[in-house]
């Protein structure tokens, strides 16, 4: 072949347009492109790259919370109007756009007062911020832990300014300990750390809130999850089983914890958000650090905090994706799965599968559900739909779990199954 000259990165680029990218994103593939000698690679570079894009996904995964798919998930719909994020319209005055919202979060929890920041890291790199600057804060060895994506409970206090005190040992910490080392140093409170993602069997033993709360200093609880209140007063049943032992924060405060922090797009089922609540003197602390104006979220994540929130207190578990997806009778996914695998073929049956609450929280606990199961690798095929199908595979198996799937989504699971299937026989 003789060596011909490369065509321009603007010529490229133009050849890309039905990509869909935009032309500056096009132009930045067709540098890669020609950089790389790729030039005949390019559109399907600009392919891949458009595939990089955020995108609505249906998650067959059977995780709940699924961390790489934005865990909970939640129904917004939104023209393009203004929302009353800094007016109080009774008065006409200028508002404050976290007292109504926290009003509500902090009601739903029975706290006295609640502020909203970005994430649960962000609740308490602020909450040591406000409260410890300078001063010690006394933790259990057994939790200074990493709850995954380089949250580090040690490495956040050390950015907050908080003076990490260690207390007692990675299997046991007692009341005692914590006790020596608040006479020996300068502690001021006290933090508990939920163990979210693993657990510590055998010869184990942690000072529960409520001995935490006679040290005479304020004791704050990162419960994470942000399960609202135990008896989950939402659902029409009592509290299913997986949940057994998660924390929550009516029950946390109620055991003595002068604040609770949790985050918004766990077992919340909200937008991603963290949340500060409990004395409200120690959250007026919080929000008139400097910090919290730079952790401050924005109009979308309190208006879909809000809405979450409301649904809770008129006790509408329904309303709330998790919750309708958490709390689906295991008879009525089998019922959908069995009219999918009919639709199907027989290449597919409807089975029995195990879903996660997943995002880091009740590592094991597993929720009954149903899905289809289908012999072979159908994986990459479902993904590279237009609206990708995220689907599981297990052992050469491929397995769409329903318990995560919108069942407004199941005609579209219908057609990618068949899709799949077709271009796999
Ligand atoms: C998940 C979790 C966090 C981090 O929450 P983000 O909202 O992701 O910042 C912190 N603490 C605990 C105990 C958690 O489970």
């Amino acid at each position: 072949m003789s060596p011909s000259r490369p065509p321009s990165v603007d010529a490229l680029a133009r050849s890309l347009a039905d990509s869909g990218l935009p032309h500056p994103l096009c132009v930045e593939v067709a540098r890669q492109a020609i950089s790389e000698g790729r030039i005949d690679e390019a559109p399907a570079m600009a392919r891949q790259r458009s595939r990089r894009m955020l995108m609505p996904v249906i998650n067959a995964t059977g995780t709940l919370l699924h961390t790489n798919l934005g865990r909970a998930p939640v129904e917004i719909h939104s023209p393009a109007r203004y929302a009353n994020i800094e007016l109080d319209l009774a008065s006409g005055q200028r508002g404050s756009r976290q007292a109504t919202v926290g009003e509500s979060v902090a009601l739903s929890c029975g706290a006295e007062s609640a502020l909203i920041v970005n994430n649960c890291a962000s609740a308490l790199m602020l909450v040591m911020a406000a409260l410890a600057h300078g001063r010690g804060a006394a933790v259990s060895r057994g939790e200074l832990v990493e709850i995954g994506g380089a949250f580090r409970v040690p490495d956040v206090m050390r950015q907050s300014g908080a003076q990490l005190v260690e207390v007692g040992t990675t299997n046991r910490t007692r009341l005692a300990d914590f006790e020596r080392a608040l006479s020996a140093t300068d502690v001021a409170l006290v933090l508990s750390v939920h163990q979210s993602n693993y657990s510590i069997t055998g010869f184990a033993e942690q000072t529960s809130v409520a001995e935490l709360a006679t040290l005479g200093r304020p004791v704050v609880a990162d419960i994470g999850s942000g399960l609202l209140d135990a008896s989950c007063p939402w659902l029409d049943g009592p509290p299913p089983e997986w949940l057994e032992g998660e924390p929550a924060a009516r029950q946390t405060l109620e055991a003595g914890a002068d604040l609770v922090i949790f985050s918004g797009d766990k077992l919340l089922g909200g937008p991603q958000a963290g949340i500060i609540a409990g004395r409200a003197d120690l959250v007026a602390a919080c929000g008139r650090h400097p910090l919290a104006r730079a952790l401050r979220p924005g109009g979308l994540v309190l208006e879909a905090l809000q809405a979450t929130t409301l649904s809770y207190l008129r006790r509408k578990g329904r309303e709330i994706p998790f919750w309708r997806m958490a709390s689906e009778p295991v008879e009525s996914l089998l019922s959908r799965a069995e009219s999918i695998a009919e639709s199907v073929g027989p290449s597919v049956a409807a089975i029995h599968t195990d879903a996660v609450p997943g995002g880091g929280t009740l590592p094991g606990r597993t929720i009954p559900s149903a899905g289809i199961r289908y012999e072979g690798d159908l994986v990459g095929r479902l993904r590279h739909r237009d609206l990708p199908i995220i689907a599981r595979i297990d052992a050469g198996v491929t397995v769409c779990d329903l318990r995560s799937v919108n069942p407004a989504d199941d005609a579209e699971l219908v057609r990618g199954l068949a899709d799949a299937v077709g271009g796999a026989a």
